[in-house]
């Protein structure tokens, strides 16, 4: 009846998993549950400078404690262990230098003081440019002469904004690693949170470059506090682990976060985690932006 959705969530370990996240990743899985696909895990750790220690392991525990355990792993066998980007940076590399050859990225040799000099001066001209292509005209020559002086270098797309696929650490952007993994774990459906909705049209570009076919992208409205204001990290309900640290039920929970932003198309609230399968629907989902109301939660986890 329906075509198996291949999802996946890919937090960044960048901190404590909120309810936007627990959304994000309940959403994705009843997808795969209600299509009798799969549900992967990805840990989206190649930003070095965010990474906090600690982060992944405390992720995990809170999404096997809601009962939201990855479908597959990167090895056969036991419960599965989720895919780590920073241990596949042999894979993004290669396919950023496919697209240096083929003209769609280069290497930008530019130092950080140029870069910064670059950025001043649009700012002086009102001419915000990102970047200033200065490499993109580099001839083959050139180019061959910096490598040999092995100075350190970013690949860049080709494009508008010249976005940056391989810092000059070696590891990956966002960007790349994200289009790349989706493409090669065959991911058929991209939800995520609003927030990553500028991001998109970059991933497209990349897409086509890359001579892939996008998966189907679906964001999820933002999460607002009762007075419109944007649910903000700092405000103390957003972190899950409280909640898990109460005693709360986690079917109570992921009840009340699946509400968020979905809409059940019934009068009855309170859903158990079979009938949450069964009912959840991405043509259900709200385009507007959700209220979060933690007082309801109390009152779902005495109907649980
Ligand atoms: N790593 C991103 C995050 O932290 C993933 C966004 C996406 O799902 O593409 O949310
Ligand atoms: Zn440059």
């Amino acid at each position: 009846m329906h075509t198996p959705a291949r999802v996946r969530f890919a937090p960044s370990p960048t901190g404590y998993l909120h309810l936007g996240g627990l959304r994000t990743a309940l959403f994705n899985y009843l997808l795969a549950k209600k299509t009798g696909g799969q549900f992967i895990l990805r840990i989206e750790d190649t930003d070095r400078t965010r990474f906090v220690p600690g982060a992944t392991e405390k992720l995990m525990d809170a999404l096997s404690w809601a009962g939201i355990h990855p479908d597959e792993g990167p090895h056969h066998g036991g419960p599965h262990e989720p895919y780590y980007q920073s241990k596949r940076t042999k894979i993004y590399q290669d396919y950023a230098e496919e697209l240096v050859k083929q003209g769609h990225a280069y290497r930008c040799f530019c130092t950080q003081e140029r870069l910064l000099r670059v950025r001043e001066s649009s700012q002086k001209t009102g001419r915000l440019v990102a970047y200033d292509k200065h490499c993109s005209y580099y001839t083959e020559d050139e180019i061959k002469e910096n490598m040999e002086k092995e100075l350190p270098f970013t690949i860049r797309l080709n494009t508008l904004d010249d976005t940056i696929l391989i810092k000059s650490d070696g590891f990956p952007t966002y960007h790349l690693a994200n289009v790349v993994d989706d493409h090669l774990m065959g991911i058929t459906h991209v939800l995520r949170g609003e927030e990553w909705m500028p991001s998109t049209p970059k991933h497209v570009i990349l897409y086509k470059a890359l001579g892939w076919t996008p998966p189907q992208f679906v964001h999820l409205p933002l999460l607002m506090n009762a007075d419109k204001t944007k649910l903000s990290k700092r405000s103390g309900d957003v972190h899950v682990e409280q909640y898990i640290e109460k005693g709360y039920l986690p079917e109570a929970l992921n009840n009340f976060v699946a509400l968020l932003g979905w809409n059940p198309n019934s009068e009855e609230e309170v859903f158990s985690p079979e009938e949450l399968i069964e009912k959840f629907d991405l043509k259900q989902l709200n385009k507007s932006n959700a209220v979060v109301d933690i007082g309801k939660l109390d009152w779902m986890n005495k109907q649980h």
